[in-house]
């Protein structure tokens, strides 16, 4: 095992990192922006060292600072935690190249995985199912893209090869609309992505979004942790999430999960990762792979009592995995609710100090958060200030736990989505469980006239 290492990262998830390594016994060093330097896990750290100024692209982009961060404080990995530089392939290699572990993936997956069309080649080939689409970059031939939209049936979506974060993507209804929307998308996508390859798919009107997290060792090993629910969303973001997905039957889930296992052994996937999908009158159709830990993965930690964020290490140091696929038992239900710091109604961004910081608990409450008591939230940065995470024996339990504990948490000073978080919880459909990914918007849409 490490015996020190590098986060590279900042907020909840910074914290998170730093307690899975002192269970682990692992000494840990923070990198931080001029502003950050009051954050809890810096204080907390063995070391920390300051790599710029507020900006990203100075600070936790600037790859050569955290390198040196690394080597000046003898670490020998670094943990790139979730954004930031966590699936940038060029971060991996260079951390590979200057002589530490990366924790993640290696560099060729990552690049893989950044391609979605090269994505869902790989994924087909391992017998992944996918969206039924253009198998493959679309030409210049309008004629040809008109066969393949009417083959595929509209509405279809045009989406960007290098595109993420819900961005570079186009729903067309009509044949008239085709080729205008792939020449737009393949601009917005050249100009935004800096590689104007695009892709067409079958636009799956009302889906929900299940993930299968999975967890794969260098020696061959790999098993899957179940999936979660992440249907509730704004604008693409996740606001909430699930474990397990409301109506999905064990032999679902194993027949799911199986597909992804054996879709990790055939690429040589090195560590966590997580498989996306759409799930649409009962089937799955994989969207893309998420290369890295990601905000919502202490629910399947509550339902499973594997530590991921172990696993991730021990998976980097060369550990075989401990665990087997017979192992993982799924107890209960398992919900988190983002905080961010925003306007409950108009959803815009709001950094301030934070006066009074209290925390819910109780049994089967768990809170991932940085901020305490006159705590200064940077506006330079994501909004997202920490998660909740409930556990109940059923849904419904979690669903009273979650209600109580945000009727609990106290953070004073800002606005935050506490309010839009406790409507979800109370609201009907919601209850009901098993939504799609339009349910947030549409419900928030109806309440707002
Ligand atoms: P990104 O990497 O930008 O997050 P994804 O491929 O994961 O892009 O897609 C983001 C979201 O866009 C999905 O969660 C879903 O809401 C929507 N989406 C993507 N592909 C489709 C599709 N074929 N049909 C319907 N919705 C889609």
């Amino acid at each position: 095992m490490f015996s020190k290492i590098v986060i590279a990262n900042r907020g909840e998830i910074a914290l998170r990192i730093l307690r899975a390594c002192h269970t682990l016994g692992i000494k840990t060093v923070a990198v931080h922006s001029t502003v950050d330097r009051n954050q809890k896990h810096v204080g907390m750290a063995d070391e920390a060292v300051c790599i710029g100024p507020p900006p990203a692209l100075e600070s936790y982009l600037d790859i050569p600072k955290i390198i040196a961060a690394a080597e000046v404080t003898d670490a020998e990995a670094i943990h790139p935690g979730y954004g930031f530089l966590a699936e940038n392939a060029d971060f991996a290699e260079r951390v590979e190249k200057s002589g530490f572990t990366f924790i993640g993936p290696r560099a060729d997956t990552i690049r893989l995985m950044g391609d979605k069309v090269a994505a869902i080649e790989a994924m087909r080939a391992a017998g992944v199912p996918c969206v039924p689409g253009s198998d493959g970059p679309l030409g210049d031939d309008p004629q040809e893209n008109l066969r393949i939209a009417r083959k595929i049936g509209y509405p279809v979506i045009i989406k960007a090869a290098a595109g993420g974060g819900g961005r570079g993507m186009r729903v067309v209804h009509t044949e008239a609309a085709l080729n205008n929307a792939i020449n737009m998308t393949r601009t917005e996508a050249a100009a935004a992505f800096g590689d104007g390859t695009v892709y067409m798919e079958k636009f799956l009107e009302n889906p929900r979004h299940i993930e299968i997290q999975v967890l794969s060792d260098k020696h061959g090993n790999a098993i899957h942790l179940g999936e979660r629910d992440c249907s509730m969303q704004r604008r693409h973001q996740k606001v909430l999430e699930e474990a397990p997905a409301p109506g999905i039957t064990p032999e679902q889930r194993e027949e799911i999960g199986a597909v992804c296992v054996a879709a990790c052994q055939r690429i040589g996937y090195e560590g966590a990762g997580t498989f996306e999908f759409l799930y649409d009158n009962g089937e799955f159709y994989f969207i893309e792979m998420n290369t890295r830990i990601q905000v919502e993965h202490p629910v399947t930690e509550t339902i499973t009592g594997v530590d991921l964020i172990k696993q991730q290490l021990r998976i980097a140091a060369g550990e075989p995995l401990g665990i087997r696929q017979e192992d993982i038992r799924f107890s209960g239900h398992a919900i988190e609710c983002r905080l961010n710091a925003e306007d409950p109604e108009t959803f815009m961004p709001c950094p301030g100090t934070v006066d009074i910081f209290h925390a819910p608990g109780g049994p089967g409450v768990r809170v991932d958060s940085h901020l305490y008591d006159g705590y200064r939230i940077p506006p330079n940065y994501d909004s997202m200030i920490g998660k909740i995470i409930v556990h109940g024996e059923d849904r419904t339990t979690a669903i009273r736990r979650m209600r109580l504990a945000l009727a609990e948490t106290v953070c004073s000073g800002i606005k935050t989505n506490i309010p839009l978080q406790q409507r979800i919880l109370h609201d009907r459909g919601f209850v009901a469980g098993g939504q799609n990914i339009h349910y947030l918007e549409k419900t928030l849409k109806k309440q707002s006239h």
